[in-house]
């Protein structure tokens, strides 16, 4: 999917080795990818170039984000593997913009992918 996508026209910004576009199903306003352009599944197999490359893009998009959503803050995060929720085999990164009260209690933010484990403040 995102192998096609990368040779796209549709980037939202481009690096050398990277590029940018917005999620089709956006957690909120302004969720952008960072995708490589070279195909592989897992972000720990890229060599060092594509993910330094990769997280140049990150800080790039999320300046573009600030000038265009100001948001009161970002998660960012990235699956690796079905055990751990990934869909689509091609890496990405996902930065998502938070909102002041978009959630009712934002505490412990990505703790939040084990649901059970993440409200360490509560005991337990
Ligand atoms: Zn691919």
């Amino acid at each position: 999917v995102f192998c096609e996508r990368v040779t796209g026209r549709e980037f939202f910004l481009e690096g050398p080795l990277t590029v940018a576009f917005p999620d089709r199903y956006p957690l909120s306003p302004g969720h952008t990818l960072i995708v490589p352009k070279v195909h592989a599944a897992d972000y720990f197999e890229l060599a060092e170039a594509v993910q330094a490359d990769l997280w140049r893009l990150v800080a790039e998009v999320k300046e573009r984000l600030d000038e265009e959503f100001s948001p009161a803050g970002y998660n960012v995060g990235i699956n690796v593997g079905a055990a751990a929720g990934q869909t689509v085999f091609h890496v990405h990164v996902h930065l998502v913009p938070r909102y002041d009260g978009d959630v009712s209690d934002p505490r412990g933010g990505i703790r939040h992918v084990l649901p059970a484990r993440a409200r360490y403040w509560d005991g337990a």
